[in-house]
């Protein structure tokens, strides 16, 4: 990925300040300021520009959410995990109603699709606890979180 021209200060500043006051900038300016980056802000879920200062990599969306790298790594990893535990959530519930449903359909008579229900649910059930042990392993080695001596 080519690098954003490192533009005029005075002018960074001036969108930056604008943004801050206006609460939302125009993709020209947010042009003029960075180049368009593959991420999007954790907060809004919009488009996140990325820009130098100095040697340090930013980013900042249209409506002035900002982040630093390291900020932005701490914000993505978090989201993924939030994403990880709703997702068990929803697979613990999919196996406690194929448990009710065998039930249900036992109490009826059908002992063979009761049995399938309570099959499905143990296999749901060995998913969530392989999920359980992903999670538990950090998304990202700790090393990888810096401690901030370097300006990334
Ligand atoms: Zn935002």
């Amino acid at each position: 990925m080519p690098e954003p021209e490192h533009t005029n200060g005075a002018n960074t500043l001036g969108i930056e300040v604008k943004i801050a006051k206006e609460r939302l900038a125009s993709n020209r300016e947010m042009n003029e300021i960075g180049i368009v980056s593959e991420f999007t802000c954790p907060e809004c879920h919009g488009t996140l520009w990325q820009m130098y200062e100095g040697n340090l990599l930013r980013f900042r969306c249209r409506t002035g959410h900002a982040y630093t790298a390291q900020a932005l790594l701490e914000d993505i990893t978090e989201s993924v995990e939030a994403m990880h535990w709703a997702t068990i959530r929803g697979m613990e519930e999919t196996a406690v109603l194929l448990k009710q449903m065998s039930e249900h359909v036992r109490e009826n008579g059908n002992v063979e699709m009761a049995k399938r229900f309570l099959e499905e649910s143990a296999r749901v059930n060995e998913k969530i606890e392989a999920m359980r042990k992903t999670i538990s392993t950090d998304v990202i080695d700790q090393t990888a979180q810096g401690s901030g001596t370097m300006p990334i």
